[in-house]
């Protein structure tokens, strides 16, 4: 009861002068102010970001906003959840100072032409299967961090590549923000949460903890002394192939910096995939520590 009566909907702003306004004022009276970009359907993952942001920022900003240049042709972004009462909702208990949901005439107005687009880390894995999407991502995320001109931003683990995307962009623009990474958040049974979730069947959501389950298998293998990287690869392969109607994006084996294949698992090693499952496509990685 105590709990429900402190919670407090956040102010929710929808116009670039507002969050400029809101920040404005957070910065003049010294406070540290952290970003978490999202899309809104927000889970427990989200609010674990929104919750180390206000842990270390005394003024929270959570971005909602589905991105349509991150999306490709043939992607959900028409199908994509639109939740913003249910979210704001869910954010009331983790206490951001300021919610920005802002239009796409807001975003990008009419004349937009200008992107953002990195090389190396944006190619491989989830540069090969969706073209054009960091680029995206990139250049809606610079957009947000020169609208709050936040002292950090947080992003998930759950979208390993992005962040480090992400990363390789403020590094190489000297974008005065530190990325801060924060850790997956599963179900209990494993899977990941994510907002595509939703999309899945009963039947196509006990098949999606195939993910999990290989990125585990991965892992005992490693602990167990096994070090190539194309039999821990054939190990996922073969048990994301045990779940019905799974089809196999990619799953790799990658230098977490420079997200390279790599042939032996000797060092810190990333272990993702992606598949799809009735047409929803999942992502999801570890760290393999050998
Ligand atoms: P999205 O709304 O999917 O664009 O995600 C917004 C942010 O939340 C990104 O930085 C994601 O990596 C992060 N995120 C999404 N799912 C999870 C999860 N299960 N655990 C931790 N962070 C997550």
């Amino acid at each position: 009861m105590i709990r429900a009566m402190q919670d407090r909907v956040p102010q929710l702003v929808t116009t670039i002068a507002g969050l400029r306004e809101a920040v404005a004022a957070a910065r003049r009276a010294g406070q540290r102010i952290g970003l978490v970009p999202t899309m809104g359907a927000l889970h427990e993952g989200h609010l674990s970001l929104v919750r180390a942001a206000k842990r270390e920022c005394p003024c929270a900003v959570v971005s909602i906003y589905v991105n349509p240049s991150q999306f490709g042709p043939k992607e959900d972004l028409a199908a994509y959840p639109r939740t913003l009462d249910a979210d704001l909702a869910a954010l009331s208990a983790c206490r951001p100072d300021w919610v920005f949901a802002p239009s796409n005439q807001e975003m990008y107005g009419r004349d937009h032409a200008t992107w953002v687009e990195v090389g190396s880390v944006a190619q491989p894995l989830e540069g090969v299967f969706r073209p054009g999407h960091f680029r995206g991502v990139t250049t809606v995320v610079l957009k947000l961090l020169n609208l709050v001109q936040p002292d950090a931003a947080y992003f998930g683990q759950k979208d390993f590549q992005q962040a480090c995307v992400v990363g390789r962009m403020v590094a190489d623009l000297n974008v005065p923000v530190t990325i801060r990474v924060g850790p997956t958040v599963r179900e209990p049974d494993g899977l990941a949460m994510s907002s595509r979730n939703r999309y899945l069947s009963p039947a196509a959501r006990q098949r999606a903890v195939v993910l999990w389950k290989s990125l585990q298998l991965a892992r005992r293998l490693v602990e167990q002394g096994e070090r190539r990287a194309e039999t821990i690869l054939a190990g996922m392969r073969e048990l994301v192939a045990t779940a019905e109607d799974v089809q196999i994006d990619y799953v790799a084996l990658a230098d977490p910096q420079t997200l390279q294949p790599v042939e032996a698992v000797s060092r810190p090693t990333l272990a993702a995939l992606a598949v799809r499952i009735e047409g929803t496509r999942l992502i999801d990685n570890c760290l393999l520590e050998p």
